[in-house]
């Protein structure tokens, strides 16, 4: 009888990350991966010294994009956010497939503006595209399955997070789609590369979802809380607090780093790159914000969701 019931339940009762977690139980693990469903890659095995990363990102007219947006700017996200997700695992992007659905009407102008957008980044990245497919649809819609690749002793997952920890971001945070930012984001793979090679974070997440949430995804993982200082958290123009704490799509790295490393990080004034310390890995569970007065309070755990 529950059986019967659950099979009624709607994706929408579940949501994305409910939907996720059952159908991670479902398909199982094969026993080859190093890491199957629950990270921003997919970590199979390559060779002695390397790991093989997959990752596949789907893009849809209406929640993605609009029919206003370029043709060239849709495609650039396209392929930035895979490259995003790899980044995000310590490693390098290699190649890609683009799978793509269009509208009988849709002009070929619109189609190669989608493919330069794709190939300007991609070659930017040393990526190349090698395949596909493409079919009929209602709306517009893209998904890239890219593959990558990272040292075996550079790889970092979502779940390495430990207590004590500190917590990074790469960079602002906020009004993404206002800004339209989320159309224009570099994808972080050199801080990410400088990262792994002299820091060695021990988890680290791209945030798409938004800070709360993918903090959120990090912690469970580990099975740890954390504490969020406000006022240390880098805002976008014109963003609020809140907005930087629940918006999706900013496509900054979020890292924790075991404290003794961190000092090091926080004082390399020269480099080029931005890493804001925000926050601390806790023993209890939870997500808490410290006020600028210092007083704490529990965040509420909320972050875009596809249902
Ligand atoms: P990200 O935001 O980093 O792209 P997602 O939240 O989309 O990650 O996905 C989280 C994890 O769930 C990833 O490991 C992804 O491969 C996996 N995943 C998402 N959707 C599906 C699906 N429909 N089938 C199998 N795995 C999925
Ligand atoms: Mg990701």
């Amino acid at each position: 009888m529950a059986r019967r019931i659950a099979h009624k339940e709607k994706v929408s009762a579940l949501g994305e990350f409910g939907l996720i977690d059952r159908v991670r139980k479902l398909v199982g693990n094969p026993a080859s991966a190093i890491c199957g469903i629950g990270d921003d890659a997919a970590v199979l095995p390559l060779d002695p010294k390397k790991y093989l990363l997959l990752t596949a990102d789907m893009l849809t007219e209406g929640v993605h994009f609009t029919n206003k947006t370029s043709g060239e700017a849709i495609g650039r996200k396209a392929i930035a956010s895979s490259i995003s997700d790899i980044a995000a695992m310590g490693g390098l992007p290699r190649y890609a497939v683009v799978s793509i659905g269009l509208k009988p009407s849709t002009s070929w102008a619109k189609v190669e503006a989608i493919y330069r957008g794709m190939r300007k980044i991609a070659k930017k990245f040393g990526t190349g595209i090698v395949g596909g497919d493409t079919v009929r649809h209602a709306k517009l819609v893209i998904n890239v399955a890219m593959i990558g690749e990272v040292g075996k002793k550079h790889l970092v997952r979502r779940n390495g997070a430990r207590p004590g920890d500190q917590i990074f971001v790469t960079g602002g945070l906020g009004r993404s789609l206002a800004g339209e930012r989320h159309l224009r984001f570099i994808p972080r793979v050199d801080q990410a590369q400088y990262l792994v090679s002299r820091f060695k974070p021990n988890a680290m997440i791209d945030i798409s979802d938004g800070l709360v949430a993918d903090l959120g995804h990090i912690l469970a993982q580990s099975r740890t809380g954390a504490v969020l200082e406000e006022a240390s958290i880098p805002l976008n123009k014109g963003a609020r607090l809140k907005d930087a704490l629940y918006d999706g799509e900013d496509f900054e790295l979020l890292f924790t780093m075991a404290k003794s490393k961190s000092w090091r990080l926080q004082n390399q004034r020269k480099g080029k790159f931005m890493f804001h310390r925000i926050g601390e890995v806790t023993k209890r569970r939870g997500i808490q914000l410290m006020t600028p007065a210092g007083r704490l309070k529990k965040a509420v755990i909320k972050g875009y969701t596809h249902f």
